[in-house]
């Protein structure tokens, strides 16, 4: 029998699987539907996107994704081999639509208030390494900047990492659902590559989370302090760090918090919002609207616009920004001898 390629489309499919379809989107390249692997968070919603063209799946809430056949397959509790053979066999069958329940959704992590006191006790426990501290000072910032950022070392050693958990717990901390925290053999201990930790804030100063500065820059130099996947562990989210002087009418937009803060440094408080990834959007549009600002200047990296699939991120940052009522939006443009802001500031800070 010959493999030829057999399209499944992957909206017929939706229907045989139950999914409550958008109608509102019907006919269109991309079709949205209920998810069934995270529901949505709640119903009438439809974060499950089904190209047409593709026949592929993908949740932009829970990141779920696949092909007709893997949506069929795990619906059905099928392999995906059986799938197929039901999917192009005969006599389909299109149950009635279903909403999903929510909440096969895995742990989300404590309200802001206690991330922010977690946090703050936990770095309070930790130090800065010199080596680490060389680092930020070549980036512009001062030793009193770094203090009041609260840049810390992760602890080196797994038997470091248990006694900080010990100690956040001797103080009265709950470090379930707190992300980085995991147990360990049913020991709590923290998670995550060695390097320095940065602080990501909101306007109000809380920390939601935290990124790190890894020491060993394979597979990217930044990652969320998370344990998420692992035994009582936490996801964390690419929350948008807000830095500077939010008094500010004017904020830039940049990605990455520590470039935030640099920049922020070197240009007198500057207000600076930063985006966890530049493709992570989340409530850019609210934390715009809760700062009251009246123009965004977007200062994201000059290299950016060559890569094309960043540069649709960009582009849809742009987009969310210039549809906020009140809001007037430039573009800044440096010297492109300097790929970011914070590096141009620091070379505008050395002439000075
Ligand atoms: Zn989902």
């Amino acid at each position: 029998m010959s493999r030829a390629y057999q399209k499944v489309p992957i909206v017929d499919t939706a229907r045989r699987c139950g999914l409550v379809l958008d109608s509102r989107t019907l006919g269109r390249r991309e079709v949205e539907a209920s998810c069934p692997f995270c529901g949505d968070r709640g119903p009438g919603k439809h974060h499950l996107y089904l190209r047409t063209d593709t026949d592929q799946y993908r949740c932009v809430l829970c990141g779920a994704k696949g092909n007709s056949v893997t949506l069929y397959a795990q619906t059905h509790n099928l392999s995906n081999k059986e799938a197929f053979l039901e999917l192009t066999a005969g006599g389909k069958v299109y149950p009635f639509p279903q909403q999903p329940t929510p909440q096969t959704q895995e742990k989300q992590p404590r309200p802001l208030s206690e991330r922010h006191e977690v946090y703050t006790d936990m770095l309070g426990l930790l130090s800065l390494s010199d080596e680490h501290r060389a680092n930020l000072l070549e980036r512009g910032l001062s030793e009193e900047r770094i203090e009041r950022n609260m840049y810390r070392t992760m602890p080196k050693t797994e038997q470091g990492r248990r006694l900080l958990a010990a100690m956040l717990r001797r103080c009265g901390h709950d470090l379930d659902g707190i992300p980085g925290f995991r147990t360990y053999y049913g020991d709590w201990t923290i998670a995550g590559p060695d390097g320095f930790l940065i602080p990501v804030r909101n306007k109000e100063g809380l920390i939601q989370g935290l990124k790190i500065r890894k020491d060993d820059e394979d597979g990217g130099k930044y990652r969320w302090l998370s344990s998420r996947d692992m035994p009582n562990g936490t996801r964390s989210y690419s929350w948008i760090h807000v830095t500077g002087d939010i008094h500010s009418k004017r904020a830039f937009l940049t990605e990455g918090p520590l470039k935030g803060d640099v920049a922020s440094f070197l240009s007198d408080d500057s207000l600076f919002v930063c985006l966890g990834g530049v493709g992570a959007i989340g409530n850019l549009d609210e934390v715009l609207t809760g700062l009251g600002v009246t123009e965004v200047v977007e200062a994201m990296d000059m290299d950016m616009m060559t890569n094309p699939q960043v540069r649709q991120s960009v582009l849809k940052v742009r987009a969310t920004v210039q549809k906020i009522p009140g809001i007037k939006y430039r573009k800044y443009t440096w010297n492109p001898a300097y790929k970011g802001i914070d590096d141009y500031y620091k070379s505008l800070a050395a002439t000075m």
